[in-house]
């Protein structure tokens, strides 16, 4: 694998921060679209058509400024503009890899007026014909697994719907990834596919994260299929039922662990949605099929949960449940007590879950290459950030 080569993060001054003044169009419902129009005194018989209008206009498109939208009158357009935006999450830095990698730093208000920003990342992995897209549902996480950075982080808050999708809309502004008019529209996409793996626990913040992702997946728009849409749990146990009637995404669950004692550990919200409840949810997950299964996320920490046995129980574990099994080098962080498992030893691990039926879960080559720079190009992957370093590994695990 080519390593990132990081180009300097510009920091734009805290202090310059201004929050939108006006609220942004972005992340609002075809019904909550209808009530803007109506509050500008569009009359009903008119709202279906322009909110047609200007969803083809915002999620097709990409229109960033009102002015564009040439279908919709004038007079429209300076209503629109007087009272709301099309902002995104403002991209504070990029950072471009020589694989073709890249970070964003989204800058997002605070919660309540004049508390500082708050600052998530998001990460698109190119990979031949398929880009990866991995978002972040929350600023960061209330969850804190011990082996996860996104944990140990201070500030927490859900993200809006607007500020979710804005991450996918993001992307296609700087990746140039919007249709073109009319007469080019065989434009190729590059974000292809979408995982809900970056920070937060999204079913911590279902409401919002159903609604982005229903926009995200709308075929009028943004377009990218629910097939290729994955949620990743921790195992919020009575959400998991909801997400799948009410998404319909692909589930992946953060499994790490084959017994209750070592993954209260790692997972500390076992402690309250025990294994055995876990998987049953999952075997009751709406829509899982041999066609649609449901990816199993399993942490490979040296000397913790790696060994054969553990890798014997972990088949036996899933048996009758339509799953993947996605092996995770571990990505270490600054003052983490954990260590990556040897390479020899995720291999033989990865031969057992290979030789119990499952598709290959290290995938070649970059899934290898991965692996490798797990273990063997330690200072290397450390200046990756632990966003960075997921987001190569949810790459590894789509493959629709
Ligand atoms: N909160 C959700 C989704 C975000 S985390 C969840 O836990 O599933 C996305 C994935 O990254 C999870 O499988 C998580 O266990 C894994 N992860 C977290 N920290 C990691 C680390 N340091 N190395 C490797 N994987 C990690
Ligand atoms: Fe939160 Fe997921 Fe990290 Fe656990 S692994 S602390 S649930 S982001």
């Amino acid at each position: 694998m080519t390593l990132l080569d990081t180009a300097p993060i510009e920091k734009t001054a805290l202090e310059r921060y201004v929050a939108p003044n006006k609220p942004s169009l972005i992340g609002l419902s075809r019904a909550q679209l209808a009530d803007a129009l109506a509050a500008l005194g569009v009359p009903e018989r008119e709202r279906k058509m322009r909110v047609q209008q200007l969803w083809h206009w915002i999620y097709v498109r990409g229109a960033t400024s009102f002015d564009v939208m040439s279908s919709v009158s004038k007079e429209l357009r300076a209503q629109f503009d007087a009272h709301y935006t099309l902002a995104r999450p403002e991209v504070v830095a990029e950072q471009v890899s020589v694989d073709g990698t890249r970070k964003w730093l989204l800058r997002l208000p605070g919660e309540v007026e004049g508390e500082r920003p708050h600052e998530v990342e998001c990460v698109f992995i190119p990979d031949g014909e398929r880009g990866t897209l991995c978002v972040s549902s929350q600023v960061g996480c209330t969850l804190n697994c011990s082996f996860c950075h996104t944990g140990t982080q201070r500030l927490v808050r859900n993200l809006i719907p607007g500020e979710i999708v804005g991450q996918v809309m993001v992307a296609r502004d700087r990746l140039e990834d919007w249709a073109e008019p009319a007469e080019k529209v065989a434009h190729k996409r590059q974000i292809t596919n979408i995982v809900m793996m970056g920070m937060g626990e999204p079913l911590y913040n279902l409401d919002n994260v159903r609604d982005a992702l229903l926009i995200v997946a709308d075929g009028d728009g943004i377009g990218i299929s629910k097939r290729r849409i994955t949620l990743s749990t921790s195992g919020v146990v009575p959400m998991i039922e909801r997400a799948g009637k009410e998404i319909g995404c692909m589930l992946a669950v953060s499994l790490h662990a084959v017994r209750d004692d070592l993954r209260n550990e790692l997972v500390p919200l076992n402690r309250k949605y025990p294994i055995a409840q876990l998987l049953d949810a999952c075997r009751n997950y709406p829509g899982a099929s041999n066609a649609r299964r449901i990816t199993f996320e399993y942490v490979m920490l040296k000397g913790v949960n790696d060994s054969i046995d553990d890798a014997k129980a972990l088949v036996r574990l899933l048996k009758g449940i339509p799953a993947k099994i996605n092996l995770i080098p571990f990505n270490p962080w600054p003052g983490t007590k954990y260590e990556c498992s040897d390479w020899d030893q995720i291999e033989k691990f990865s031969e057992v879950v290979f030789n119990a039926g499952y598709a290959s879960p290290v995938r070649t080559p970059r899934g290898r290459d991965i692996l490798a720079a797990c273990g063997q190009l330690k200072s290397a992957t450390e200046k990756l950030s632990a966003r960075e370093r997921m987001a190569l590994r949810a790459m590894a695990m789509t493959d629709e």
